[in-house]
């Protein structure tokens, strides 16, 4: 696979460079200079194969030369051991469960994908690889997870005070080892210029040996593409109507998969982008503009994003050609009263507790369906409730069962290290590790 950077087309590197630097040198994005088609017969027999061995074929089209097949193999049957459940919930609308990874969200695929192909590039380096990862919640614990006691390896995750849950800042402060928890005081998207401006320092880079794991590291796309081929596996048997996957976005990674996997054949008719009041790209669809926003607080906060960093990359699928996007993509923005309402009901109505980032999802294809009721909906859960218990208590007045690997997190003693948002001081921390 060869990946060019969204900010010059000229700037082409190997899958190595591209997953071990993440962002491009330019502050560009990576994309496949060639998605490749996935042969017909494989979708007519795909009902018949496991998880693995879909993810298998899909990996192993998009990778061939990077990665000897063993190997390969190897890392899908490590990174991908968990199950994604499709659920009915009602009639023609099916729940695509993502979270039954160690940390409970998504974001489970893409890191442990990602950490075990950073390891497999690094195998022969005798530098210190340093993760540094601007998280809104989720992404925090999943990488931290993945990369856990590997050796040659330290991970940096900064996320905002007091804007993650408080159980995901557990998730993200107590795992100790080599993960070091940084508390940014601002947004998100403060997070996030911070990572992305330590890529493109000279200076730091000399220094330091940095790789991004962020959903702008492609290692992390290219695991979320096996399970939209697995969803279709699922549903496949069931109904023969066009199908419509409704993913809530925040920084559109989960969306590019999709994407990708349609763009490799997979037979997607329409997207839906379903967002909370961050509401960026409802917006550039309507009007054809994007215009990044300061992020604001909802109670979906792993979508809490103003800026997708993911829209560079759908420009480039659809080669800035607005009536294509437009024809595949639609998307639509939901407030936190509408989220919580939705929470309520589905419990009520279908006896199925939703955490407030699947909501969206369920409502973003509801608006789908009765615009187009010839169609089949998937929704992605995301993340499991017991993740967000305090505002799915405020819906339904009890809270989701609590796996027990995440209460095992639960009573352990927080800890991080306080930094503004200032790029000196986060530059001033890395010269000392
Ligand atoms: C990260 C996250 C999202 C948003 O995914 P993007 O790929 O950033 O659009 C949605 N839900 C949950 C629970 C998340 O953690």
């Amino acid at each position: 696979m060869k990946l060019y950077s969204t900010l010059n087309k000229e700037n082409v590197v190997d899958l190595k460079t591209a997953v071990l630097k993440g962002l491009a040198d330019d502050g560009g994005l990576f994309m496949p200079t060639k998605i490749p088609k996935i042969e017909k017969e494989f979708f007519e027999n795909i009902e018949k194969l496991s998880f693995q061995e879909i993810a298998f074929k899909v990996a192993k089209t998009l990778l061939a030369d990077d990665i000897p097949e063993k190997t390969l193999k190897k890392i899908i049957n490590e990174s991908i051991n968990f199950d994604a459940p499709l659920v009915k919930i009602e009639e023609n609308i099916y729940c695509l469960e993502l979270f039954h990874g160690p940390t409970l969200a998504f974001k489970d695929f893409g890191a442990r994908f990602m950490s075990r192909l950073v390891s497999y590039f690094n195998k022969n380096s005798k530098k210190e690889s340093i993760i540094l990862a601007a998280t809104s919640g989720d992404t925090g614990s999943a990488v931290a997870h993945g990369f856990y006691n590997i050796s040659g390896i330290k991970v940096i995750l900064l996320y905002p005070s007091g804007k993650v849950s408080q159980i995901q800042e557990q998730q993200l402060t107590t795992m100790g080892g080599n993960i070091q928890a940084l508390e940014i005081k601002g947004t998100f998207d403060d997070c996030q210029d911070l990572v992305k401006t330590a890529f493109t320092d000279k200076d730091l880079n000399k220094k330091l040996k940095l790789t991004s794991a962020n959903s702008i590291n492609i290692a992390r796309l290219i695991p979320q593409t096996f399970y939209y081929f697995y969803a279709y596996a699922q549903i496949k048997n069931l109904s023969k109507k066009p199908l419509a996957i409704c993913v809530p976005s925040g920084n559109f990674g989960n969306l590019t998969a999709a994407l990708i996997a349609k763009k490799m054949g997979l037979p997607i008719k329409k997207l839906v982008a379903a967002t909370n009041a961050n509401d960026t790209f409802p917006i550039f669809l309507e009007t054809g503009h994007f215009k990044a926003k300061d992020s604001v607080e909802t109670i979906s906060n792993a979508m809490d994003v103003g800026n997708p960093s993911n829209f560079a990359r759908i420009l480039e699928i659809y080669k800035f050609d607005l009536d294509k996007i437009r024809k595949d993509i639609s998307s639509k923005s939901y407030n936190d009263e509408e989220t919580l309402e939705t929470i309520r009901e589905t419990y009520q109505n279908h006896d199925y507790i939703l955490d407030p980032h699947g909501a969206i999802g369920y409502m973003g294809i509801k608006d789908f369906l009765n615009k187009n009721p010839k169609y089949n909906g998937i929704f992605l859960e995301t993340a499991d409730p017991a993740k967000f218990t305090d505002i799915v208590n405020k819906a339904i007045e009890i809270n989701p069962p609590m796996p027990q690997r995440l209460a095992k997190c639960l009573n352990k003693e927080k800890e991080s290290l306080v930094l503004t948002s200032n790029f000196d001081e986060l530059k001033s921390f890395l010269k000392t590790i």
